[in-house]
């Protein structure tokens, strides 16, 4: 029986890690979880798993639920009650699914406390990958990756020699705009960018996926998993998703992995590795019902979001950690009407000019920097 501990249950990843938690009463049970703002989801939630502690964003909803959960349940809220989650109980492994870098410290915490990590929070790889990976490795803590990409590659890898690899080829499915010139851009609406053609996901990682940034933290991400150097990392826009990615090797010989487009199969794959289960309810792939599958170069003066995060991350140092902030704000002024599609990118490039990188920075100095460049953000692009 793995214990599993859940930060960002109400969202889309939490909610299919529920999902392959309950399919399996015999092989998991729910310690802890974490909830946002969703505070009616999340008392179904603690109704239906009775997880042992549970932790909610904001102390107001604290006060309500407080009323309302049963007596043994412990109840925490605001970062504090991340890090109870993340860390102080006794899960084997916490799958980290909340959204941004609020993910950070959490996750540092559950790795000093020797759990295993299933990561689908991407931005804290990108903010602070040389902080996550050098404590991982100093309390020999295995980092399992989430988001499809990363999954299809580490299963690619298995048996395989990381010195022998040429290329990690990520594929991208190009987003909601895909069929757009950048001239069409400029008018495109939130409902628009919302509208993903084969995944659905939570409203930011949507956005991202149609400026391409997700595919650029995804780069970064791979560059921390993996280790590869990013010369060695390629993406390749394939509008079906169906390859979810792919590991050249030197003699020249492709790998990939298929799969219908179904985030249970990474989050299952973390949970069980290097074990696998049945699925329940998953749609098989008919190769013959896709018929073709269709791939290209993407281009960075098309997707300039995906040339910034390779040049971010070649730089190294706190700018991976300006990109992913900036994005962060930006992708939440266009959520919210501030700004327009197009102005993202335009925050993200100024945010950049802006900052005078540190090298080396420790987690104090990112989490300075990360709240700086919020500020940054919100004070050049609304006007
Ligand atoms: P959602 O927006 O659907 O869910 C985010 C979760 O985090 C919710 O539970 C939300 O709570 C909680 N949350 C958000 N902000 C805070 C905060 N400041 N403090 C505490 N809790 C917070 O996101 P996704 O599930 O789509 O994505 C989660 C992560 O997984 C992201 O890093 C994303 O890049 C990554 N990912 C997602 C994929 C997908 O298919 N969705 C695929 C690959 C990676 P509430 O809703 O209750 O407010
Ligand atoms: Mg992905």
């Amino acid at each position: 029986m793995k214990k599993i501990s859940l930060l960002g249950a109400t969202g889309s990843i939490g909610t299919q890690t529920l999902d392959v938690i309950k399919s399996h009463p015999d092989k998991f049970t729910l310690e802890a979880i974490s909830i946002g703002r969703n505070i009616d989801l999340g008392l179904k939630q603690i109704n239906e798993y009775k997880p042992k502690l549970v932790s909610v964003q904001f102390k107001e909803d604290y006060d309500k639920l407080l009323k309302e959960i049963p007596k043994n349940t412990k109840l925490f809220y605001g970062n504090e009650g991340l890090e109870e989650v993340a860390a102080n109980n006794d899960a084997d492994i916490l799958v980290n699914a909340v959204l941004g870098s609020v993910g950070l410290k959490p996750t540092l915490s559950a790795i000093q406390a020797g759990k295993t990590i299933a990561i689908a929070n991407k931005e804290t790889l990108v903010t602070a990958g040389h902080l996550v990976t050098a404590e991982a490795n100093k309390f020999n803590v295995n980092l399992l990756p989430v988001d499809s990409e990363h999954s299809a590659i580490f299963q690619c890898l298995q048996g395989e020699r990381l010195q022998e690899v040429d290329k990690l080829i990520l594929t991208a499915s190009g987003g909601s705009f895909r069929h757009l010139e950048r001239s069409q851009l400029a008018n495109v609406t939130v409902q628009d960018a919302l509208n993903h053609p084969n995944w659905s996901m939570g409203a930011k990682i949507t956005i991202d996926s149609a400026t391409m940034m997700n595919k650029g933290l995804e780069v970064i991400e791979a560059y921390w998993l993996f280790g590869m150097p990013y010369e060695k990392i390629e993406v390749l826009l394939h509008q079906e998703s169906i390859i979810h990615s792919m590991v050249e090797f030197i003699d020249g010989s492709v790998i990939a992995q298929l799969g219908t487009p179904d985030m249970r199969v990474p989050i299952q794959y973390a949970l069980t590795y290097p074990n696998r289960l049945d699925l329940v309810g998953k749609k098989r792939l008919s190769l013959w019902e896709v018929g073709k599958l269709h791939f290209s170069k993407p281009s960075f003066d098309r997707y300039r979001c995906l040339g910034f995060a390779f040049e971010a991350g070649k730089s190294g140092g706190t700018v991976p950690t300006v990109l992913n902030a900036a994005n962060e704000e930006a992708v939440s002024l266009f959520l919210n009407g501030t700004i327009s599609f197009l102005e993202i990118e335009e925050a993200i490039e100024k945010a950049l000019n802006w900052h005078q990188k540190i090298s080396s920075p420790t987690l104090e100095e990112i989490q300075h920097i990360d709240k700086e460049v919020r500020t940054f953000v919100k004070k050049v692009m609304v006007k």
